[in-house]
């Protein structure tokens, strides 16, 4: 097969891992020597942040698309009648090579089904990252998604050479994973993320400790393949972030697939739900919420309105909040006010008292912000915050959906 052949077939196996992707990336097209390379939509290339902030192209492909597993819920499995196709290390490395020397991407992104045993997958995704950095002095960028049964030896070799490294835990509940990918063992995944932070951490203890993934671990969840509920799934990552200190959990809504088995949905869930559990997850991380408080009860966030506002409305009580008193950790409980507002906020008014046109040059979403508190030119009283109607005025109106007659 020709290479060309293969990164079409492993650049779309490998569209299902969320795990380098960073949300909300506007749909953008580029035409070019290789099609549609380039767009953010297109084949091979997502985007994920670096270790400084920056938003970076990556070269996103499977090693290969054969796989000696048979999770249910993944279009590679070993019963799956797709195409297969294998690159091999040296292939991987001079197509990452010809798109970064070209300013298609300023990395990688590899992931692989597996192929012989763990070991030798981990080998060979560990063989390109060596080779490249070794070999070709890439500085570029590197996510390898790892083995979790690997040796760990090996793990510990592909941190030397990645960014980030990645361990998929697949499904929130341990027994849903037993029963979809009965293959795969929760407490190895478990044992080497443990491993992974362990390591990680150790590199961070001096300037000559050994380098190892300086950008962290991530790893990604499938929404929407089990019965587990938003509670349920936020919990779980909740436990990720404080026990192994991930960087990110990425949510990936299960996408039906040709041939599934009986025991998985026919459907995929809204894809609003994976935005909503991005939202919350960023309250988790960002602005000191708990889970209990994002779903209070066993069930699923509301999809209608974000989850910030819904805990507000939930907590009327707690507001109006003075913008010129109020400590930072309330402040970034009002629906409407980011991380990076209020840190601005907080600046501002050391030196002047708040009104309403700073939130306004601030670019905060006025009618949002507005029942929730009181500037030094606006007392509200509670009024606005009483009103039955306040969710419906605040809620996103319904879009109307334009017909495209042309098409
Ligand atoms: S091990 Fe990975 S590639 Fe293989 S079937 Fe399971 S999820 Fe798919």
């Amino acid at each position: 097969m020709e290479l060309r052949e293969k990164l079409e077939v492993l650049a779309d196996a490998a569209k299902y891992d969320a795990s380098c992707a960073s949300s909300g990336t506007e749909k953008r097209n580029s035409a070019g020597a290789m099609g549609a390379i380039g767009s953010t939509e297109g084949m091979g290339i997502c985007h994920a942040y670096a270790p400084d902030g920056r938003c970076i192209s990556l070269l996103k492909i499977l090693l290969t698309n054969f796989c000696i597993y048979d999770c249910l819920y993944c279009v590679n499995r070993r019963s799956s009648n797709v195409r297969r196709a294998r690159f091999t290390p040296e292939e991987v490395v001079k197509l990452t090579l010809g798109f970064y020397r070209r300013n298609y991407i300023e990395g990688l992104f590899l992931s692989s089904g597996i192929i012989q045993s763990p070991d030798y997958t981990m080998e060979q995704l560990v063989r390109v990252a060596k080779l490249l950095r070794e070999e070709h002095g890439f500085r570029g960028y590197i996510h390898l998604k790892t083995i979790p049964d690997a040796a760990p030896e090996l793990l510990a070799e592909a941190g030397r050479y990645a960014d980030r490294l990645s361990i998929n835990i697949e499904l929130p509940a341990e027994p849903s994973l037993g029963r979809l990918a009965p293959e795969k063992d929760a407490r190895a995944i478990r044992r080497s993320m443990g491993n992974l932070r362990l390591r990680i951490e150790e590199a961070k203890e001096g300037p000559k400790a050994p380098r190892f993934a300086p950008a962290g671990q991530s790893t990604q969840m499938i929404v929407g393949a089990d019965g587990t509920d938003d509670r349920g799934i936020l919990a779980t990552s909740s436990t990720l972030y404080a026990g192994y200190r991930l960087r990110r959990v990425y949510y990936s809504a299960f996408s039906p697939i040709p041939d599934s088995s009986a025991a998985l949905p026919l459907q995929a869930p809204p894809l609003v739900r994976e935005n909503r559990l991005y939202q919350a997850d960023w309250l988790m991380r960002f602005y000191g919420f708990e889970v209990a408080e994002i779903v209070p009860e066993s069930g699923n966030l509301d999809l209608q309105i974000d989850p910030k506002l819904a805990w507000a409305l939930r907590n009327r009580d707690r507001f109006p909040v003075d913008v010129n008193l109020a400590d930072r950790e309330l402040l970034l409980r009002v629906p409407g006010l980011g991380v990076r507002t209020v840190d601005k906020l907080l600046s501002i008014r050391r030196h002047k008292a708040v009104r309403m046109e700073d939130l306004g040059r601030l670019r905060v979403p006025l009618a949002k912000v507005a029942p929730f508190i009181v500037t030094a030119d606006r007392q509200i009283g509670r009024s606005p915050l009483d009103r039955l109607d306040l969710r419906k005025r605040l809620a996103p109106k319904p879009e109307q959906l334009s017909l495209d007659l042309a098409a």
